[in-house]
């Protein structure tokens, strides 16, 4: 499929799809940390443990097109305080001058599932904040929902089946499908 990624609706809200047991009620928890500038990431990660500064961090764009920050390992609907999102996945740091730059990126969240083609709300937050980043995923992720017995798969080298039962996995973004409570 073609898409435009520069154009305004190569944009999605996404909802939370993940474990119920994990999600959490709107701002009931502090959302992840926005970052707005050089200075807002340099200070975030001044307060990270130094040996995990170089290391994957959870990111959540949220609804205003805000990058926001959590540790290691953290839920991406902690991140977002529950709310939908624009993107989410794992953003990797590397210094760059006096400040860091981004230097690996994806839309990892089995939590929201994003889609790896829409970049362009990571694009317009990382350049709000006058952040360099690679400019796409440099580790997408295809999500999707078998609809014969409701596992959530990882799709790998466009290998469209699913890993549990072996039917075919649909084509199209399919996440936000409700879990049936009967599968086949
Ligand atoms: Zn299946």
């Amino acid at each position: 499929m073609r898409r435009s990624l520069g154009h305004r609706r190569a944009r999605r809200h996404y909802p939370y799809v993940g474990p119920e047991e994990v999600r959490v009620p709107i701002s009931s928890q502090v959302a992840g940390h926005p970052i707005t500038s050089p200075a807002d990431l340099t200070e975030w990660l001044a307060r990270q443990d130094a040996s995990d500064r170089r290391e994957p961090f959870t990111f959540v764009i949220d609804q205003s097109t805000t990058l926001r920050l959590a540790p290691r390992r953290s839920e991406h609907v902690v991140c977002a305080g529950g709310a939908p999102v624009l993107s989410a996945g794992e953003i990797t740091f590397e210094p760059d001058g006096t400040g860091w730059r981004v230097s690996e990126i994806s839309n990892q969240s089995t939590g929201y599932c994003p889609e790896p083609h829409f970049y362009a709300a990571v694009q317009s937050a990382l350049d709000a904040a006058a952040l360099d980043h690679p400019g796409r995923f440099t580790v997408p992720f295809i999500f999707r929902r078998c609809e014969s017995c409701s596992q959530f798969n990882v799709v790998k080298d466009d290998h469209y089946v699913c890993a549990i039962c072996d039917e075919p996995l649909p084509t199209s973004w399919n996440a936000d499908t409700p879990a049936s409570p009967h599968p086949k």
